[in-house]
């Protein structure tokens, strides 16, 4: 038995309980949740807040020896011209291996439990099999080239029946609207559909909107300049060509959105119930000194999550990092709203609100303290640092314990 004890107890649900104290049994799971009274030798007290593990929805493990070689702020068709000049590691070499453990170790020293990561080829699979971070993957399809549509499917559905067989959640899913031809695209997203669930980069930069309602625009100038077949110039931006091929009961995951206007949003919120926006404001900041509608979505009560992105742009793997960018930008969005959005509906965009995102009884989440925390005000400040006191026991890949209800 442990009791852990702290300033404040951030549940996920409902509100934060000052003076907070969390029983665990041997196995890590929550067997009482209450306020402290009789401090005994045995509670730990904690000087800060107390909340569940958080959840990294957007990350690309297979990227993360990239750290510091790609130059920001050049905005988003830059990013991707300096990224096809590099040539891409093979899962087996040592150097990715080396930088993919580091950022999985990275990460747990953040306090994250869960992480939807792209991927692109199996190198991550075998240090997925062994870390104690829960993983989904995504398997994603890039192309323009319409012939190559139905060899490139095969392909992405070996990988994931791969990654199935090595005990791994998977799922395919698309790049973006503008990378992938129409074959391409209905066949990815028509996989994601019968998965259901999706996580697709969305609007990213103006230049995407521009590419379909005008064909032009930085990202149509790199594309013609390297010869790849272009998209179709549909005159509406770019959600749409997403929208009108996703199915209303998935669990969508639309990410960055930095160039998502208000009526993009109202119409995908109408279209998908199950939406959820993620953020990446640190890797937005890395690529074009961009900043995400974090108002707009804060404004509609939007279903929001929080992604870090690889260290291709960004240069730390933190949920914790990202939340601080935010509260810097915009102070008037509550604490507790940041760690809802880093917790439960992170866990639900992944399938998970059974299992991570909210502390309660039965619950198996992991405990991560958030330390230098302004506790008057209930602020991060610049010094926050999140500090994992519990890891979840069933949160390996291979078998997610019983499912716990979490309303
Ligand atoms: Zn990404």
């Amino acid at each position: 038995m442990r009791r852990i004890a702290a300033h404040y107890v951030f549940t996920g649900i409902g509100n934060p309980i000052p003076m907070g104290v969390i029983t665990l049994n041997d196995e890590q799971v929550i067997t009482e949740i209450g306020v402290l009274t009789d401090e005994t030798e045995s509670t730990e007290f904690y000087t800060g807040i107390l909340t569940a593990g958080f959840i990294n929805v957007h990350c690309h493990l297979e990227l993360s020896y990239l750290r510091h070689r790609l130059k920001p702020c050049g905005g988003l068709a830059d990013f991707i011209g300096q990224m096809t000049k590099i040539p891409r590691r093979q899962p087996a070499d040592s150097e990715a291996l080396v930088a993919m453990r580091a950022a999985d170790a990275e990460m747990q020293r953040e306090g994250i439990v869960a992480v939807g990561d792209i991927c692109n080829t199996a190198g991550s699979f075998p240090l997925k099999r062994e870390s104690a971070i829960y993983y989904h993957s995504f398997i994603e399809a890039v192309g323009l080239d319409e012939v190559a549509a139905a060899a490139a499917m095969q392909r992405l559905r070996q990988l994931c029946a791969d990654a199935r067989q090595a005990g791994l959640p998977a799922s395919i899913t698309p790049h973006a609207a503008y990378s992938l031809s129409d074959a391409l695209l209905d066949a990815a997203i028509d996989a994601a559909n019968r998965a259901g669930i999706l996580s697709v980069h969305n609007q990213e930069c103006d230049a995407e909107n521009e590419l379909f309602t005008a064909g032009r625009g930085a990202l149509h100038d790199l594309f013609a300049a390297a010869g790849f077949p272009l998209p179709p110039v549909t005159g509406q931006r770019a959600v749409y060509r997403l929208l009108s091929r996703i199915a209303p009961s998935v669990r969508a995951l639309f990410v960055h959105n930095v160039a998502l206007s208000e009526d993009d949003y109202d119409r995908a919120a109408d279209c998908l119930p199950h939406l959820t926006w993620a953020l990446c404001p640190n890797s937005n900041r890395y690529i074009g000194q961009a900043v995400p509608p974090v108002d707009l979505l804060y404004r509609r009560n939007a279903r929001v999550a929080i992604g870090t992105d690889s260290l291709a742009s960004n240069s730390r793997l933190s949920v914790l990092e990202e939340l601080k960018s935010i509260s810097r930008r915009f102070p008037h969005i509550p604490l507790q709203t940041l760690l809802q959005w880093a917790t439960v509906n992170g866990a639900a965009a992944l399938g998970k609100e059974r299992e991570w995102g909210c502390l309660r009884t039965g619950a198996n989440a992991g405990i991560v303290l958030i330390e230098n925390v302004h506790l008057h005000d209930l602020r991060l400040t610049a010094d926050s640092r999140a500090c994992p006191l519990v890891m979840p026991t069933s949160g390996a890949n291979r078998n997610p314990g019983k499912p716990i209800p979490c309303s």
